[in-house]
């Protein structure tokens, strides 16, 4: 099955979208995730990246389009994925559309009160990329699971919150309308407990 899923920074896209590879074994395509993989690595596509990505914009149409074309020509995508952060402008979904079939488009809702506890709140390890909330965390400076040191992302700030969740209304949210005309799309309301959203997001998906 070929998934995408649609919804605001902070909508739990990853979290989801890591448990379905975990458990069915479909791969997870993180543009998010890619791109900071390049920053790290300082490659030229790295480097080109992490001004939009620091600053909560999007990173230009060209250079997200190549690296999800390459992506989803590797083995590992040929029998389902999971796209997490792809489409996020129209362009995108319009370019997605020429290289692959998309079956369910998975719309994740939440209310802004939500995003902005989440990322606030977000902390990443380093080393195993394990992702927590502050709140739950005895010391959030350390990896509860491997002892790595736990990070906030630069762009968790709260200024650039905002930002992202206006950046996601003006270009990305028209992509809802988007896919209601092709029928793929399907809604579920994610701002409770993770454990619950993910059953609600299994149902959604019929798997
Ligand atoms: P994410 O991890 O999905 O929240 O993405 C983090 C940042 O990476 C975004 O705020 C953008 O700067 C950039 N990014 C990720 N996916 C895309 C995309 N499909 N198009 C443009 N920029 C993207």
């Amino acid at each position: 099955m070929n998934i995408i899923f649609l919804g605001a920074p902070g909508a739990g896209k990853g979290t989801h979208a890591a448990r379905l590879m975990a458990e069915k074994g479909f791969p997870q395509i993180s543009t998010g995730d890619m791109l900071r993989q390049n920053i790290a690595e300082g490659s030229a596509l790295g480097l080109a990246a992490k001004g939009y990505i620091d600053a909560g914009e999007l990173v230009p149409d060209e250079v997200v389009i190549g690296m999800v074309r390459e992506r989803l020509a590797q083995p590992d995508a040929q029998n389902g994925f999971v796209l997490d952060g792809f489409p996020r402008t129209v362009s995108q979904a319009v370019a997605l559309e020429e290289l692959v079939r998309i079956d369910v488009v998975l719309n994740l809702k939440v209310t802004q009160q939500t995003v902005l506890e989440r990322l606030g709140g977000r902390r990443i390890c380093a080393a195993c990329g394990k992702v927590f909330h502050a709140s739950r965390l005895q010391d959030d400076q350390v990896c509860p699971l491997c002892g790595g040191q736990l990070i906030q992302r630069a762009d968790d700030k709260p200024e650039t919150i905002l930002h992202r969740l206006e950046v996601y209304r003006e270009q990305t949210e028209p992509l809802i309308a988007h896919y209601q005309k092709t029928g793929l799309l399907k809604s579920v309301q994610v701002d409770g407990e993770a454990e619950k959203n993910y059953r609600d997001i299994m149902k959604a998906l019929g798997i």
